[in-house]
């Protein structure tokens, strides 16, 4: 048995087959089909590897050819590049070494050492170097094709459910997993708030990111626990762990199976204070869950998702049918559209020119600066959102405002939108809701400036902590620093918290913070009485307000004032939530 770990991101075990994804949704083995002792096997799949690259060079020609004889020399030029390439004795020593020495196989070995020269090539600010890294991949591609040949599979056509393991995971592409096949997921990259991770909640799948290097242990095929409470990965697990983890599992459920009693008790505290538990969602049809879970509305719907799932972007009438369906499943609660937020890792479908080679994407041309920036694609979203809110009670709510002018800005765009919806005579409603995220350290700060301009705020933690804490939310290499109790990011909350109630601003939080349980009570101690959560908690949270009364909140606040390091307020909380909820704590 093998065991790694990494953060757990959506709760849950699951006890499955490996199924190794690696690049363009190829099925890697990791490891070479005989062990380091022996060496005429690994000498095959070093002869396969030259096998591989010598069809490609073959075909490389072969397209030459082709080219030159349609439009001529010079165009058919370009492929000598590719030629050179996959004939450059560096390329083939590397692969090779990786094979005898790490014996990883051939497949693996390829592919890590062309990304990492991908990478590289990349990191040199170049244009043309930036070319030719995509050049590597496409060389990756064509190995690999002759490599696997029918062994070849791709994962939308699995059959059989699996675990599935992979370096990494775009957003897009965990909106795509298969439900039905896939049980559960790890990745050697990514962190607690990255989107991807968020996904995984959507989607209820049990997952571990940010978990390193660990794909050159496993081939696929092997049996995997995926642990996403306590972000562990056992690869080839003893008889007696997986007998302990399917008794945990039936534990869980029964305590699951009560909890789902609470779907229709309303969320309140334990003396009987209201309060609101939304719904975070990306897709349209999550909105029923969220009801069936007993939500009070959504509180924060994600519509990027509609561009990442399609190529295409996504029409007026795409926007209005995604809304209308929400809004239905809501049942008259309230239903807060964010507009989009691409950008930094969201990219993919029809937002696949983001992928442009920003210096840093988490401060480039994201959220709503790219709407501000392409007006005409802004008011595709706000012309659907205005014409929704005559259906319902919609909100509309700005990402990742970091200025009044902006906000300005997108006010005026909205009051444009409404006029021309008006002289078309199309039905809609002008005087929605207009809220924005708290997720810019400006915005916190400045938080009694903003309050005349909205109608409510929504606290975005998970943006929030980031910037604040110069942590990148997806890199587990920083992950230790990226945390929610530090004293910078509760006084942050606390101002905006006091602001709302001095101007009379509602305020809420729909960052993953408020899906933690243990920072429950202390959220509730400062005031706070709205939440949107992950839908897959819901009944948890309702347990855990049910169990606090707003004396136990005030007591864990006033406590935690006198704490100065995030781990001693971290610690604090899960000792304050065990006491109040001990079934509740792993
Ligand atoms: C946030 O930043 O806290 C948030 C809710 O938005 P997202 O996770 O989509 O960036
Ligand atoms: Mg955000």
């Amino acid at each position: 048995m093998k065991s790694f770990t990494g953060i757990p991101v959506s709760h849950g075990v699951t006890i499955g087959t490996a199924f190794v994804l690696g690049a363009e949704e190829f099925r890697i083995p990791a490891r070479c089909q005989g062990s380091p002792e022996e060496r005429d096997l690994v000498e095959l799949e070093v002869g396969r590897f030259h096998t591989a690259v010598d069809a490609v060079a073959d075909q490389i020609a072969a397209d030459e050819a082709k080219v030159k004889a349609r439009v001529g020399d010079s165009v058919g030029a370009i492929f000598a590049a590719h030629a050179q390439m996959v004939q450059d004795p560096k390329f083939h020593r590397e692969v090779e070494e990786s094979i005898r020495d790490k014996h990883f196989s051939p497949e693996y070995a390829t592919t890590s050492v062309l990304r990492r020269l991908a990478t590289e090539f990349r990191s040199m600010e170049s244009a043309y170097l930036a070319e030719r890294a995509d050049d590597l991949l496409d060389l990756e591609r064509r190995v690999l094709r002759e490599l696997l040949g029918t062994r070849h599979e791709e994962i939308a056509s699995l059959k059989e459910p699996v675990v599935v393991l992979a370096h990494n995971l775009t957003p897009s592409e965990t909106a795509g997993l298969p439900r039905e096949h896939v049980l559960g997921f790890a990745t050697e990259i990514g962190g607690r708030t990255s989107h991807t991770a968020i996904l995984a909640g959507a989607l209820e799948l049990p997952a571990v990111v940010g978990v390193g290097s660990f794909l050159q242990h496993v081939g696929g095929g092997e049996t995997v626990i995926i642990d996403g409470n306590e972000g562990k990965i056992l690869i080839d697990p003893d008889p007696d762990v997986v007998e302990s983890y399917q008794n945990s599992r039936e534990r869980l459920q029964t305590v699951a199976r009560r909890l789902d009693a609470l779907r229709d008790v309303d969320a309140q505290t334990k003396d009987g204070t209201r309060i609101q538990i939304r719904g975070n969602i990306e897709f349209p049809h999550e909105a029923q869950h969220c009801r069936d879970l007993g939500a009070d509305g959504i509180g924060l719907y994600r519509t990027e998702f509609l561009y990442l799932a399609q190529d295409d972007p996504p029409t007026e009438e795409d926007h209005f049918a995604a809304y209308s369906r929400v809004l239905e499943a809501a049942n008259g609660n309230p239903v807060v559209i964010r507009t989009l937020d691409l950008g930094a890792d969201k990219v993919g479908g029809a937002a696949t020119h983001l992928r442009a080679e920003h210096v840093n994407p988490d401060l480039g041309l994201r959220s709503i600066r790219l709407s501000l920036g392409d007006v005409d694609l802004f008011k595709v979203q706000l012309r659907a959102i205005l014409r929704a809110a005559a259906l319902g009670d919609v909100r509309v709510m700005f990402p990742l405002i970091s200025s009044l002018a902006e906000l300005r800005q997108a006010r005026v765009i909205l009051r444009d939108v409404c006029e021309e919806l008006e002289d078309e005579g199309v039905a809609f409603r002008g005087d929605l809701p207009v809220g924005i995220m708290v997720e810019v350290p400006s915005v916190a700060v400045l938080a009694e400036d903003f309050a005349p301009e909205v109608d409510f705020f929504s606290i975005g933690t998970n943006d929030l902590i980031q910037y604040t804490l110069a942590v990148d939310r997806a890199d587990p290499s920083v992950a230790k620093y990226y945390n929610s109790a530090d004293p910078a990011i509760l006084k942050m909350i606390l101002n905006v918290v006091e602001v709302g109630r001095r101007t009379d601003t509602p305020v809420s939080l729909c960052g993953q913070m408020s899906s933690d349980l243990k920072f429950l009570p202390l959220l509730i101690g400062m005031g706070l009485r709205t939440f949107s959560v992950t839908p897959q908690v819901i009944p948890e949270v309702k347990e855990v307000l049910r169990h606090t009364s707003l004396g136990d909140a005030e007591r864990i606040f006033r406590h935690t004032r006198g704490l100065d390091l995030a781990r001693n307020i971290e610690s604090y909380l899960r000792g304050e939530l065990f006491k109040l909820c001990p079934e509740l704590v792993n």
